[in-house]
């Protein structure tokens, strides 16, 4: 599996990797949207102009010499001013992705900036957002207003009826911030379609990214036979699909699989999601990790999971668009909506955030046989089961359901399934 190796990656292979994501999750247009990355020797490496975003290849992308030629079969994006501007006011950046995803849009068109104290990375991943009045695209205007943004110091900004431009130590970081920021802006759309977003302050968020994975004694000597590298690659597996389905962001998630006794595999921090190779996956055996890894900020909560449920063999911590919007405005969701939602998740209790804490008993006390799942206020949802492949469908039915009841706010009042047809379901499915 190739991984974006922004060390050894040539720019225009990096550009079209993350072109592709960014297309492929719905965050651009065929034609809108551009990407660049200025290399050691100060040249700009940047999307064509007018290029199908769908079909892009590297031979098409344009090289800005630092002495201004352009190199390449087609016309650099006629965008790639404002990304020369940024870079002359912050040598720092090195990768710039400016586009028009749906929901960032939207802030942009009700001239706001999004608050990204509403969920506990959001804030460190895109730092302050600034805000640049409209010009035309393509002007030298436009990129004067920018880089004064940039100038600032921010990382990210919000064009005026346009979208949205990030910048990044390399081309993964900017991809990180962009996708977490649209996120952010798309969680405060859909929580304020079913209720009002509630905000964290910034000491719950300090608390949030002091919160060391509490260190785990390193094992001397590592073994991986082969039932171990098979959880390997389906947590991979399912890391990968779900951030292909839109179920996890670079920048939040983890997943966990029992091993043996308490023994179990768990995804590490600090790695950007859908980037994840199998030897990043982290092994914990008799209370001892992996030497030289950091596994999951959540280590200790799927630990004791894992020691007190033995039915619990998998879980997923993840934020996905609609279950987020519960999670952030607190609103408690009703899966009485269809036989599947029920059935598969009976209860989804809402937990105060800090709860998935190390030390924290919330959770422990709320999970059980009924309610294999819980939404972490302003945080995440976390969904546990047997095999790997049930709990991400468990999660994919949770998600659905949110979907369906956000879509349908605007419709009229949720008609439950009523008392007597549960009992139906509990019998017919349950005993
Ligand atoms: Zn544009």
């Amino acid at each position: 599996m190739r991984k974006l190796n922004t060390k050894w990656m040539h720019p225009r292979d990096q550009i079209i990797m993350i072109i592709d994501k960014i297309y492929k999750g719905g965050l651009t247009t065929t034609s809108g949207g551009n990407i660049s990355i200025i290399d050691d020797d100060g040249d700009v490496w940047v999307t064509p102009s007018a290029i199908d975003k769908g079909t892009l290849r590297p031979t098409d992308i344009v090289c800005v010499k630092k002495d201004g030629t352009i190199e390449g079969r087609h016309k650099p994006s006629s965008e790639y001013p404002f990304h020369i501007a940024i870079y002359k006011c912050r040598p720092e950046i090195k990768a710039v992705i400016h586009a028009h995803p749906p929901a960032l849009v939207s802030f942009s068109i009700v001239r706001q900036i999004p608050n990204t104290n509403v969920i506990p990375q959001a804030k460190h991943v895109c730092g302050p957002i600034g805000y640049a009045p409209y010009a035309l695209p393509g002007s030298n205007e436009l990129g004067d207003v920018i880089a004064d943004e940039f100038a600032k110091g921010v990382n990210a900004v919000i064009m005026e009826n346009h979208g949205t431009v990030v910048g990044g130590s390399d081309l993964s970081d900017a991809f990180q911030r962009f996708e977490t920021m649209e996120f952010c802006a798309r969680t405060l759309i859909n929580g304020s379609t079913i209720g009002k977003p509630n905000y964290l302050s910034d000491e719950q968020i300090d608390a949030f990214e002091n919160q060391i994975p509490r260190l785990l004694p390193e094992m001397e000597k590592v073994e991986h036979p082969s039932d171990e590298r098979a959880i390997r690659e389906q947590i991979q597996r399912i890391v990968l699909r779900a951030c292909d389905q839109g179920m996890m962001i670079s920048s939040y998630g983890t997943v966990s699989v029992r091993w043996k006794g308490d023994d179990f595999l768990i995804t590490p921090t600090n790695v950007a999601r859908w980037d994840i190779q199998l030897k990043d996956i982290v092994q914990i055996k008799d209370g001892k990790r992996e030497p030289g890894k950091l596994p999951s900020r959540s280590t200790w909560l799927h630990q004791e999971i894992y020691k007190r449920f033995p039915h619990i063999n998998s879980i997923i911590l993840t934020q996905t668009p609609y279950l987020m919007a519960y999670s952030v405005t607190g609103e408690k969701i009703d899966v009485r909506t269809i036989p599947e939602s029920w059935i598969f998740l009976q209860d989804i209790p809402n937990v105060p955030f800090g709860s998935h804490f190390a030390g924290e008993e919330t959770i422990l006390s709320t999970l059980g046989e009924n309610t294999p799942a819980v939404i972490i206020n302003n945080d995440s949802v976390l969904v546990t089961g047997d095999k790997l492949l049930g709990t991400f469908d468990k999660l994919e039915v949770a998600e659905f359901s949110a979907k369906s009841l956000t879509m349908g706010a605007s419709l009229g009042k949720l008609v439950p399934i009523n008392q007597e047809q549960i009992e139906d379901l509990r019998k017919k499915f349950l005993s």
